[in-house]
């Protein structure tokens, strides 16, 4: 009988990762980075709940850090098998682990440094720029949407649009072991089909059980274009004043959205065409690059665009600033630009320095247009601080501050509902949320055979 077990985002919405085992082989869908919480490290530090050298397949849902994250630990734990994903998923893996790798390199030598003044060990990192150049090579197989492929005797996979991020997908898995079939699906991360660039998610097979996501199983959204108005409203408003506008940024997704709705903006002349906007993150820049090699991945609209010759991902008054010393230049600039730096939880990155620059003045706004976890700097300025810290200063906040949360790139409850409901399951896993969402949306199921799966807990299917 095939078994399934849950080795992260259990109760939690990081760390994705869970193990199927079918006959002889055993395949994983996701391995994800824990983060947050108190001691994230940690939860990415501890043993897996498997041998990563039995595993002889990964199958990637999309590249998000939180389920691509652990994929360089899994190599360098002993696993050699096969890696399966879309092809936009794998160029966009590759870049989001070199860049954890880079920044756990990082926070080791600064960490060493501190340790070395009192004595005390090295910190090593969790895996080096190096192992997430390793863990590229274990890349195999292209998946390609709605095509069933033999990924070994006994486990048949079709990857599905996922309408989350470019690349993403729900997974559904045929199990065949002995005289028992059964039909398994992975929802992945859920798109919001109000979403700009992406196709909506794609409607969802029947299944015998599935295990899905539930990171807004509590909420609605807003509808998109109310906080497209928003936007453009902050932006137009703070230029008027003779001031900046500050998008902290999410390099994935996020910041191409609102490239794209700055795009329109200017089109439909809801935006002054004296805008200077300037993406201030070579993790953004090379995101946008990898969305443009990838029409398939489009709408329908946005591929037309494409074939036009329109890019909508760029437009006049658009700068890249990849060097250090051209983000540096925009200290010097005081009013009409628009300047989308990460992080977007305002953790670290070049957006602190824009924040010191332009959160003390009244004239400049900073612009939230994603998730701020607590204990973040985000979190403080969202949350109304008078005061925050920054770079070792104290920095007064007399800036607007505008909170736009109609951009997310999950589903809301009513789409998770819906998706839910035209599987059919007789069994649902909830995964990826936290626990007090997923009992409101387990409430909701009215059905028996609905698990809260806790980590490492094995069922058989
Ligand atoms: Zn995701």
């Amino acid at each position: 009988m095939p078994k399934l077990s849950f080795h992260g985002a259990d109760r939690g919405v990081t760390g994705s990762c869970h193990l199927i085992e079918c006959g002889a082989h055993r395949v994983l869908i996701d391995c994800g980075f824990y983060q947050g919480g108190d001691e994230p490290d940690q939860g990415n530090a501890r043993p897996f709940g498997f041998d990563p050298a039995t595993i002889d397949f990964v199958l990637l849902t999309h590249a998000h850090l939180d389920h691509c994250g652990r994929l360089p630990l899994l190599v360098r734990r002993g696993f050699h098998g096969e890696m399966i994903t879309t092809d936009a998923s794998r160029e966009l893996a590759r870049l989001v682990m070199l860049d954890a790798a880079n920044l756990q390199e990082e926070e080791a030598r600064s960490e060493s440094r501190s340790a070395g003044r009192q004595g005390a060990e090295p910190t090593v990192p969790l895996y080096s720029v190096l192992d997430a150049v390793n863990t590229v090579g274990y890349f195999g197989r292209t998946a390609a949407y709605d095509e069933p492929m033999e990924v070994c005797p006994g486990v048949e996979a079709t990857f599905l649009d996922a309408g989350h991020i470019l690349g993403s997908a729900s997974i559904l898995l045929q199990l065949t072991e002995s005289e028992r079939r059964v039909r398994v699906l992975f929802s992945g991360d859920l798109g919001n089909a109000g979403q700009p660039l992406l196709r909506m998610p794609a409607k969802p097979p029947a299944a015998d059980a599935v295990v899905m996501e539930t990171t807004y199983g509590d909420r609605l959204h807003k509808p998109i274009q109310a906080s497209v108005e928003e936007l453009y409203a902050a932006i137009s408003d703070t230029f008027s004043r003779g001031g900046n506008v500050v998008i902290p940024t999410f390099a994935l997704e996020r910041a191409q959205a609102i490239l794209y709705f700055l795009r329109e903006g200017l089109k439909r002349n809801r935006l002054p065409r004296t805008m200077q906007v300037f993406l201030d993150s070579p993790m953004a820049i090379s995101a946008t690059e990898i969305f443009r090699h990838h029409p398939e991945c489009y709408d329908k609209a946005t591929a037309a665009l494409f074939q036009a010759g329109n890019d909508p991902l760029s437009f006049s008054g658009l700068h890249l600033a990849r060097e250090t010393a051209d983000s540096k230049a925009l200290n010097g600039i005081a009013a009409g630009a628009v300047i989308m730096a990460g992080s977007g939880m305002c953790t670290g990155g070049r957006v602190q320095h824009h924040l010191k620059h332009n959160l003390w003045r009244s004239e400049s706004s900073v612009v939230f247009v994603g998730y701020a976890a607590q204990h973040t700097l985000a979190r403080q300025i969202i949350d109304g601080a008078k005061r925050v810290q920054i770079l070792g200063e104290d920095i007064p906040v007399r800036a607007h501050v505008h909170t736009i949360n109609g951009f997310s790139a999950h589903a809301d409850q009513a789409e998770l509902l819906a998706w839910h409901r035209q599987t059919d399951a007789g069994r649902t896993f909830l995964v990826h949320g936290e626990e007090r969402t997923m009992r409101q949306f387990a409430s909701l199921l009215k059905k028996t055979g609905v698990e809260m799966p806790v980590l490492h807990q094995q069922f058989d299917l």
